[in-house]
């Protein structure tokens, strides 16, 4: 159980019975249930959702939303809202996200929003969602940038199936795993260590991620239950991030993965850490070593100027008061968060561009 708002998080290869079972109740108690589904993840799996839920014998909306980050957007969000205000949902009925983080921040938003806030229920399909099912941040992005519109609104609970993993492209598993990175070094040095040891990280077995995967939730929701709305711990959350936004937004959304972005924002903390936290060169080395032996590409740091990278982070919104905020180490685990100027992201940026030769 977590957060003030309790709910329990299930992830295993067995989870879809629990719709039958733990949360037959939960599904009674709604007048109306929809499924709002990634196209392409219904495709795949809607009917084994469906047998799942077809012991409650309920008459169930589905609603197809573009594949990936396509449905985050205002048009897709009023679709969703005009789909439910047409099939007479109310304040009692039930949203179900199934698809990956895109989908799931939509649906979110949606459930925040339809008249005033109804329930919603998490089935995260993707590795990265391991993050993004969990915290209650909901949002679409805006022609000026990710996320603009949002809302906190924390699911009734979130099913994770595994299972569904396997379809994962290569690609989608290299983002998730930098998620999962990035939970390890905010949390535990011997964590982090084994993933860097780890010769299968980017071709995952379902059970190791399963466990894996549970050990991520586990970090994001004590900081989460300790921090909602992201006054101060919750910050952690952003390790590799601020660098990692300017990265995927310097190269064009969708031209690197959410995930590989923070990778090189991960590698660019760590050499900040070296100067204003604890962290040592061999580690940032052996950070960037791993990163490249799994497919991860540090081709912006070369292909970019820093002022392309500094214009984005100056505009982010968590650059706060002019100031650059970055979430550091003081030893793998131990994450504090640090202002820096401009002059001294430059210096760090062209010492990463020098350990990348
Ligand atoms: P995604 O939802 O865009 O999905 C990526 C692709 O994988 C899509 O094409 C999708 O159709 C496909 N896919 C999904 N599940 C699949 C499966 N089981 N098999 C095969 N293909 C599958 O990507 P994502 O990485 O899961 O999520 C990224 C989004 O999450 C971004 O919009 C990001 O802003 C958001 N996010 C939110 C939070 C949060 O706290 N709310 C945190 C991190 C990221
Ligand atoms: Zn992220």
């Amino acid at each position: 159980n977590i957060f003030n708002h309790q709910y329990d998080v299930h992830i295993g290869t067995d989870t879809f019975g629990l719709f039958a079972t733990e949360y037959a109740g939960l599904l009674e108690s709604a007048d109306r249930i929809a499924i709002i589904a990634d196209e392409y993840v219904a495709e795949l799996y809607l009917p084994l959702l469906q047998e799942a839920l077809k012991v409650l014998n309920r008459d169930i909306s589905i609603k197809r939303v573009p594949a990936g980050e396509k449905c985050k957007t205002m048009a897709v969000f009023t679709d969703c809202q005009s789909f439910l205000l047409g099939e007479k949902f109310t304040r009692d009925s039930l949203l179900i996200a199934f698809g990956g983080g895109a989908c799931g921040d939509l649906t979110g938003f949606v459930a925040a929003t339809y008249m005033r806030g109804i329930r919603y229920i998490q089935c995260p399909t993707t590795i990265l969602a391991h993050d993004s099912a969990v915290g209650g941040k909901t949002a679409i992005n805006m022609p000026e940038g990710k996320n603009m519109v949002g809302a906190f609104h924390q699911p009734s609970s979130v099913i994770f199936n595994t299972r569904l993993l396997n379809t994962l492209p290569p690609r989608e598993i290299r983002s998730g795993m930098a998620e999962l990175v990035k939970h390890a070094f905010i949390s535990n040095e011997d964590w982090a260590n084994e993933l860097l040891a780890n010769p299968a990280f980017t071709q995952p077995s379902i059970p190791w991620l399963s466990t894996e995967l549970l050990r991520g939730i586990k970090v994001k929701a004590d900081i989460v239950i300790e921090d909602e709305f992201e006054h101060s711990t919750r910050k952690y959350l952003n390790f590799g991030h601020t660098f990692g936004h300017a990265v995927e937004a310097v190269c064009g959304f969708g031209e690197l993965s959410h995930g590989e972005s923070v990778m090189i924002g991960m590698a660019y903390a760590l050499l900040l850490s070296e100067t204003y936290g604890s962290i040592n060169e061999e580690k940032t080395n052996e950070f960037i070593a791993f990163a490249m032996k799994h497919g991860y590409s540090f081709r912006p740091i070369h292909d970019y100027p820093f002022s392309s990278f500094i214009t984005y982070m100056e505009k982010d919104k968590k650059a706060s008061f002019g100031k650059l905020q970055f979430v550091l180490l003081n030893g793998i685990g131990r994450p504090f968060s640090k202002e820096l100027t401009s002059l001294q992201c430059e210096k760090a940026f062209d010492q990463l561009k020098q350990r990348l030769e």
